[in-house]
């Protein structure tokens, strides 16, 4: 049985913080404050073992993608062929192109503590049997760029990349890569022809990365977040692991709460937490007001209303109520937010991002846009809400990568949610909000 208050859920949780237990260490980024407390001992571990049993602790542990998708990292990383000999290169690349709007939780670990993600990546590594590895980061945050490049540089200093890495004869180079700052190349295979070079815009899949990723060659995608579970595991064990969170979503992550929250922030806490009980450690909603809207899982999640405090904070909790958990940020609203002109926002970021590959995505976010601005002006016409789910319909499923379903879900959810918002727009023929602060429209 699930566990289900705070207080027992902490009980059966005595580990966390894991991921982000060293945070408020001074200089916690350097190699030395990471070493103080068992840095580096889940690589010692992993490579007594030979790759394949690294492979099966991690999928014993049953740690699932922190991405968004949530799928099982063990699994991921045993389609990597092993046995196809030396000369065929295999390559680890970690997705840190964060870009999600809410999501923000890969860039303060990173800051924080970039040795727990390399030691993750030399771990998984060497069980898929790479020697190059890359960082792809988002170029905009020159800060965490600068941060792991010196600690990348700490790393080979003190031999634990390079060659022969702490006598074990496993080499690995790692990499770090500034990307431009699109959206799209957060999507795994435009992240790899951005790499390659070319401009990042989704492939076909499958083949998926692990048949055919950077050039052409057998890849791993992993998120940071998933990475730098990875050395807690391999230090306590996969049942260690399973003490926590669900049977179907073990473990620990980060939740991170912004908007009308009293205390914004990262939140580690077990799989399968609620909002009602992450709200009690960051202090509720902003001092006299109550909540009215949130997404789970960044704004390509469906959104919740305020009842939906309970819903397990898991993978399948958050699908059965209706959403997807994606990157567990937690964006929260309060009741002077606009729904329309929240979810308008987020329509103008996603029209901003479409790569323009496909049709239904390059030409449905125009228009999704195009109806938004009018409704959220009060300028909407008949018809205009069919209108919205028709078009979004015409993305949602029929686009070449998940762009396009993360456009249609707040304009859906939020349809069927705050009907009534949408209606008296019009029937005002202003937002109700703030009409002063109205999207120009016209
Ligand atoms: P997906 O479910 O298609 O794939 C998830 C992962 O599993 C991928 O790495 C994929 O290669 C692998 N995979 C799936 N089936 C496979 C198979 N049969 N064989 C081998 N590998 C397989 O999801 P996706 O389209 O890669 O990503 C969508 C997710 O991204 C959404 O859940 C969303 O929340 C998230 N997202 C995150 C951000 C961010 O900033 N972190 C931004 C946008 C979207």
């Amino acid at each position: 049985v699930t566990p289900f208050t705070l207080a027992e859920r902490i009980a059966e949780s005595p580990n966390v913080p894991v991921l982000s237990r060293n945070w408020e260490r001074p200089e916690s980024w350097s190699l030395a404050s990471y070493r103080a407390d068992n840095g580096y001992h889940g690589l010692r571990a992993a490579l007594d073992l030979p790759p394949d049993e690294v492979i099966e602790i991690v999928k014993n542990s049953g740690l699932r993608g922190r991405g968004g998708a949530g799928f099982p990292v063990g699994m991921k990383w045993s389609f990597i062929p092993q046995g196809d000999g030396p000369g065929k290169p295999h390559y680890l690349v970690v997705n840190a192109d964060e870009s999600e709007p809410g999501t923000c939780k890969d860039m303060p670990l990173m800051l924080a503590s970039p040795h727990t993600l390399i030691e993750g990546m030399i771990i998984a590594s060497y069980a898929i049997r790479a020697n190059l590895a890359f960082i792809y980061v988002r170029g905009e945050v020159a800060s965490v760029i600068a941060r792991l490049r010196d600690a990348v540089a700490q790393a080979y200093e003190a031999g634990l990349l390079g060659r022969n890495i702490l006598g074990s004869s496993f080499d690995l180079d790692l990499v770090v890569h500034a990307g431009a700052g699109a959206y799209i190349c957060g999507e795994e295979t435009a992240l790899l022809d951005s790499l390659e070079g070319r401009r990042g815009q989704p492939r076909l899949r499958p083949p998926f990365p692990a048949v055919a990723g950077l050039y052409a060659s057998p890849t791993v995608v992993n998120n940071v977040e998933s990475i730098a579970s990875v050395p807690a595991i391999l230090r306590n064990s996969a049942d260690w692991f399973r003490q926590m969170g669900t049977e179907k979503s073990p473990g620990f992550t980060l939740y991170s709460l912004s908007g009308h929250v009293a205390n914004p922030g990262q939140y580690e806490a077990p799989l399968g937490i609620t909002l009602r009980e992450l709200l009690d450690l960051a202090g509720g909603m902003r001092a006299g007001h109550r909540l009215k809207f949130w997404t789970p899982g960044g704004s390509s999640t469906p959104l919740f209303a305020a009842d939906h405090l309970d819903v397990p904070l898991d993978y399948e909790g958050v699908a059965e109520a209706g959403s997807m958990l994606g990157t567990k940020a937690l964006q929260l609203f309060d009741e002077t937010t606009c729904v329309v002109r929240a979810v308008l926002r987020w329509s103008e970021f996603y029209k901003h991002e479409s790569c323009g590959k496909c049709t239904p995505c390059r030409e449905g976010t125009y228009w999704l846009v195009q109806l938004m601005e009018r409704l959220e002006a009060g300028q909407g016409r008949p018809g205009d809400l069919d209108k919205l789910l028709d078009v979004a319909d015409s993305i949602v499923g029929k686009a070449f990568c998940a762009l396009g379903d993360a456009a249609g879900a707040p304009i859906t959810s939020s349809l069927s949610l705050f009907r009534d918002e949408y209606l008296e727009h019009a029937r005002l023929g202003h937002c109700p909000f703030d009409p002063a602060a109205s999207v120009t429209y016209g």
